[in-house]
């Protein structure tokens, strides 16, 4: 089989696996054996090196580069995420447009390409992920790079209507062009991708999803990305009857665990959750000592001025809520800024009754899925996920709910809690034998299959 060379903003670093990350390099980390992964070391220096820096680690070969204040500020909070990243998740109110930090992100994409061209080998196939590096990819076509290219987007994509305020939107469609492959999460994404291509680029679609450009042809694809799924159900058991799954169990006592875990990010919806949480014990004063929640909101992207206001707004409603419904023996709603391994979380999850996953639009959710892979399949919690999530599509066996609504989330808890064994257990069959079907292993490979044809 040919090596696989993976491209993406971050590469973990062998310490942090799993840690600090989001749910791509959770994803990733179980298909690179072997092969080769290049990006940004997450570190910022003086000078930016050209040459990346190699290391090898467990049979992978780690290739980084550092970037430049300058490159740091423009290029990854400038256009990646306060660009695009608000745009990709239908928040046009936030986002900000800069020239400057277009010509950035641009440049430090070409800065990549010319650091990482030397490294492929002929026969590799390269894979470029997510919106950091659209243009990676014409950039290494450019350096004379003929292997295959491919590109997966793990955010949603927006309809033409929003895509189009964008400026030099039609740039980034047109690079796009420039890959073999290009994997979205949801057919949802595909068709406003497709759209975009079709109206803002003036390019035909064929009904395979491929576009000709100049002689070159480019396929579109929807992918659903997949966990571990076996693999996180046997972490989740063994974790849940260690010493951190002891230790939350004895500090629940009798009660009811609700469980949210999330990166601290506007678009995880955490307010509304947040209000919908207190508009249930509001509403069914019954559950007020019976149920705790648990909301791990891992604190990320703190240079984008965004994140620190969220930040400061769930502060005041989680000691708004403590405050109002508290007890001198109950804190209703325990909110952690602090990341959490893995593996414990797979823990925590199995305690929980309920996996409360609302955001307000989501490429995937992966914490979604390593919800449900972590129940008890004789006693299994419920999940209530939003209807904008990508997981949707496959867990439509949640109790779904609409995450602009405090209320409908409130209801969606009460139902949850209430949900009857036979319930809990019908549904969470359902869409347990789909995601340990679907899971990380066969989403890669029917990729890459798509990509040899
Ligand atoms: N995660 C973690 N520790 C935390 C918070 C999240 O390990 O404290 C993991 C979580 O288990 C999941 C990923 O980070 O695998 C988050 O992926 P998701 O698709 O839900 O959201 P993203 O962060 O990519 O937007």
């Amino acid at each position: 089989m040919a090596r696989l060379v993976l491209a993406s903003n971050r590469v973990p670093a062998a310490a942090d696996r799993g840690v600090k990350s989001g749910g791509l390099v959770s994803a990733l980390g179980e298909v690179i054996s072997g092969g080769l992964w290049f990006g940004w070391s997450g570190q910022v220096a003086k000078g930016a090196p050209t040459k990346a820096q190699l290391r090898r680690a467990r049979g992978t070969v780690y290739a980084t580069i550092d970037l430049t204040q300058e490159q740091y500020d423009r290029y990854y909070v400038g256009f990646a995420n306060s660009t695009l990243w608000p745009l990709l998740h239908f928040r046009l109110g936030l986002m900000e447009f800069d020239r400057a930090q277009y010509e950035a992100y641009l440049s430090v994409n070409r800065a990549f390409a010319a650091a990482l061209a030397p490294l492929i080998k002929p026969g590799d196939i390269v894979w470029v992920h997510d919106y950091h590096l659209i243009p990676l990819g014409g950039f290494l076509r450019e350096l004379g790079i003929t292997n295959k290219l491919a590109f997966f987007l793990h955010v949603p994509f927006v309809p033409p209507s929003m895509y189009s305020v964008l400026p030099k939107g039609s740039e980034l469609l047109a690079a796009l062009c420039a890959y073999d492959l290009v994997g979205v999460q949801t057919i949802t994404d595909l068709r406003n991708l497709l759209d975009c291509v079709r109206e803002l680029l003036g390019r035909p679609v064929d009904d395979m999803g491929r576009v000709q450009t100049n002689g070159h042809q480019a396929r579109f694809g929807a992918f659903p990305i997949g966990i571990d799924s076996v693999g996180f159900a046997r972490m989740a058991e063994e974790s849940a009857a260690g010493a951190d799954g002891k230790r939350l169990g004895e500090s629940l006592g009798r009660r009811a665990l609700v469980m949210g875990v999330d990166r601290l990010d506007y678009s995880k919806g955490l307010p509304n959750r947040f209000e919908g949480f207190a508009r249930m014990l509001g509403r069914w004063p019954e559950w007020r000592s019976k149920v705790t929640y648990v909301q791990i909101a891992a604190r990320s992207r703190d240079d984008v001025p965004q994140y620190r206001t969220i930040r400061r707004e769930l502060d005041q409603m989680a000691g708004r809520i403590n405050g109002r419904f508290g007890a001198i023996d109950w804190v209703p709603l325990r909110y952690l800024n602090r990341p959490v391994p893995r593996g414990t979380l797979a823990g925590y999850y199995r305690f929980a009754r309920v996996g409360l996953v609302t955001p307000l639009r989501d490429g995937m959710n992966l914490v979604a899925k390593e919800y449900v892979a972590a129940q008890d399949p004789e006693n299994p919690g419920i999940l209530v996920l939003s209807r904008f999530a990508g997981a949707m599509h496959e867990l439509g066996e949640a109790l779904l709910v609409n995450p602009y609504d405090p209320d409908e989330i409130a209801e969606a808890l009460d139902t949850a809690l209430r949900l009857p064994l036979d319930e809990r257990r019908e549904r969470w069959r359902r869409m347990w034998d789909r995601i340990r079907e679907d899971d990380a292993a066969s989403w890669c490979r029917n990729f890459l299959t798509v990509l040899a044809a």
